[in-house]
Formats: structure tokens, sequence, C-alpha cells
């Protein structure tokens, strides 16, 4: 008889993006001309930097060709990218990560993902609440948690709230954990981690044998110097985290795929009888196992993001996005909301008005000024209470959703 996997079945059925489209549906149905704005979704809207397109249109015309066609590449990705990526990403911030600590990949939520398997399953999982749901998903189906409660949590996961109080930043665990995720700047609650709380964390994790999971998705966000962009900028990281990269939101990559994780060499982890082990080889073993690299054409625009033209035309872009964060944070400020994030990310976490929930808030939104945002809820239990707005969108289409909340 085959065996089902049951872990599988202690999942929480995805209900945050089905449960939102579901709403939505049914009001266009019923205000057919109703002129929505989605400022839910985390999904970029710009087209593509104009080097990157360009990167790629030449990379294709090369496979067109005996010469240049490029079959199975490295599966760790190709050097030309993973040179980059050290070069400027990292040493040209203080941190020193070597070419073959790099592992270009398909995008951050694989990687962030798969990562887990490397690890023993006996480990404690500390998760941030509210949290990006793809680390929790995983080790549940990994085996690693208990059942589910019904209202999202699982058995066996420590969840770390981040509220107001501590401006969004986890405190350190209490009981011992082993495998700590982290994502600054942060989706949902847009906030960033300065180097003194990151040090606590490092810190934290060389004391207690742990490792951190560090998401760095939106590092391309942040607008103040002093905030780190890498885990890496922290002394004693190399022995402590992997970082997770991606092309998605720095370049508009979310249909393209191209991401990156840094397994440092100094990264151990432990034997039962005590031994350690290095990470680095175990994960290029299981990248090479289980992936075939990506797109030579992908890995080419994926490149050009990182010449002068690509880094200007990105970061236009992201300006161009942030513009819309501080507008939404202006007008949402003077309209007497208590607004988080958007300063270092492209997301606004909102408190909703007193004794009103993140769903209710969500229903007011859609009916009375047709825009769509996301209930903080569906990110978890310390996430109700708030909506997320994101800044992904057009400026006109930022300015008429705001005058419309304004009349609500
Ligand atoms: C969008 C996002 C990513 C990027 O995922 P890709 O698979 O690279 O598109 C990673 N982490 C978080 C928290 C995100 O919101």
């Amino acid at each position: 008889m085959i065996l089902v996997n049951e872990n599988f079945l202690k999942l929480k059925a995805g209900y945050l993006f089905p449960e939102i489209s579901r709403r939505v549906f049914a009001f266009s149905k019923a205000n057919p001309d109703a002129p929505i704005i989605k400022l839910g979704i985390g999904d970029v809207t710009e087209p593509l930097a104009p080097a990157v397109v360009e990167a790629m249109h030449k990379a294709v015309d090369e496979m067109a060709t005996h010469s240049g066609l490029h079959g199975y590449g490295p599966e760790q990705g190709y050097a030309f990218l993973r040179e980059a990526i050290a070069e400027s990403d990292f040493k040209s911030r203080g941190a020193n990560i070597a070419v073959d600590e790099i592992f270009i990949s398909d995008g951050a939520k694989c990687d962030t993902g798969n990562m887990q398997e490397i690890f023993g399953i006996d480990n404690v999982v500390a998760v941030t609440d509210p949290v990006y749901p793809v680390y929790v998903d995983t080790n549940v189906m990994a085996g690693r948690t208990g059942d589910n409660d019904g209202k999202g949590r699982y058995a066996n996961i420590i969840y770390m709230p981040c509220t107001a109080q501590n401006n969004f930043v986890p405190e350190l665990p209490t009981k011992p954990v082993d495998m700590i995720y982290l994502c600054f700047p942060n989706n949902p609650t847009g906030a960033v981690a300065t180097k003194e709380q990151l040090k606590k964390w490092v810190h934290y994790a060389i004391e207690n044998n742990a490792v951190i999971l560090y998401d760095a998705a939106y590092e391309a966000f942040i607008r103040d110097d002093s905030i780190p962009h890498s885990i890496y900028e922290i002394e004693g990281a190399r022995k402590v985290a992997i970082e997770f990269r991606s092309f998605s939101k720095t370049a508009g990559f979310t249909g393209v795929r191209c991401g990156f994780t840094v397994v440092p060499k100094e990264l151990v982890a432990y034997t039962k009888d005590g031994k350690a082990v290095e990470l680095n080889p175990i994960w290029n073993r299981r990248h090479c196992t289980k992936f075939n690299g990506v797109s030579y054409i992908t890995q080419k625009g994926a490149v050009a993001v990182y010449s002068p033209k690509g880094k200007k035309q990105v970061q236009d872009t992201i300006n161009l996005y942030m513009s819309n964060a501080d507008a939404m944070r202006a007008a949402l400020t003077a309209q007497g909301y208590q607004v988080f994030g958007g300063e270092h990310a492209p997301y606004i976490w909102l408190k909703t008005p007193e004794g009103v929930d993140s769903w209710s808030f969500f229903d007011t939104l859609l009916n009375k000024a047709n825009v769509v945002c996301t209930p903080g809820a569906g990110f978890g239990a310390a996430g109700e209470g708030y909506v997320r707005l994101s800044a992904f969108n057009n400026p006109e289409n930022v300015e008429e959703a705001m005058d419309r909340i304004s009349k609500i």
C-alpha cells in the first residue's frame, strides 16, 4: 500500500490569497464597473530594464549559433555572474564572500524552502510572526513540526512576535532554538534591522550553535546607508548565517526567475555526537543533485543588472516604487492612519482603526475605495489589526487610491 507523506496533511489550506481573490471576484461581479486598484500583491509592475533586455536578446542570438550554444551550465551558476555578485553585492559593502560560496538558483522562494533539507529533523525552528509562509510550510512538509492548532500555528515552532512595541524586530528567543528565519527588509511589515540588532542575533547564534537563515530579498530598497544590506556586514556572521537574495524585486525578475544563496565556508552544523560538519559542500551536493542550473539567457540578463547602465536603470525603477511608498506614507499619515515600513521596503504596514480587524478593514477598502490590500492576519496572529499595502504600482494609481481612501 502506497503511503502518503502525512506531514502534508498538517498544512493549513492556502487561505490568504485565495480568500482575497474570492472576495475581489464577488465584489467585481456585483459591481462590474468598479475601477479596482490592486495594492495587495507582492509583484512588480514595471518592465525589465533595457540593459537586461538587451543582454538577454544577445544571449538568445548566441544560442542560435553552433559556436554560441550553451547547453548545461555549471549547476552553481556561471562564473561571470558569481564574480559580479561577490564584488558588487558583498565586497563593496565590506563583506568578504568568495565566488564558491555563491549558488545561483531560480529564486529565493525555492532556496528558502529547500535549505531546511540539509538540517536534522529534530532542530527547533523559530520564525517571526507575521512571517513569509514559505519558511513555515516547508518545515511542516519536512516533519519538523507538530499539528496545526486551527488558527495557523504549528506545535514545535517558536513564533517570535513582531509588533510596534519592538519596532517589528523580534526579541531573542527565551527557549533554545536551532534554525532562525529572519527577513529584512521585511515582508510584510517593511521593517528593517539595524547593525546593532543584527549583531545580537549573530551573537545569539554563535553562543547557541544555531543557524540564521537570512532572507535579504528586499535589500535593494534600503535607502539609509547605515542599515546593513547583508548579514555578512556583521562580524562573525560567516560562522552562523546563510543568506538568500533574489533578482525578483531588485530587478523585476519575478517572471524571469533568478536568485542566489550564500553558504559561507566557515558555517558548520553538528552531528549527534557533536562533530562539526561544513555546510558549504553539503549544500553544493544538494544543489548539484537536484538542480541543473539557471538558463544562460537568464544569467546574462542578471549580470547586466551589475553593468553601469543596468545599475542606473534598476535604481530608477526602485526609486519609482519608493516614491510611491513615500506618497502612501504621507497621504495615509495625513489622514490619521498609523503606518509603518515603506521607508526601506516596498510595503506599508498600516494599523487598522481601533476595534477594526484586518479582514473588516480589507472589506472597507474594497467596498468604499475599490482598493485591494492584504490583511495582516493572513501572515500570522501578530498581523491581526494591520493590512499590508504594496508600493508596486504606477504613481497615478497610487495617487488615485490614496484619494479614494481619504473619502471613506
Ligand atoms: C518576493 C520574495 C522573495 C523572492 O522570491 P523569488 O522566488 O526569488 O521570486 C523571497 N522572500 C520574500 C520574503 C519575498 O517576499
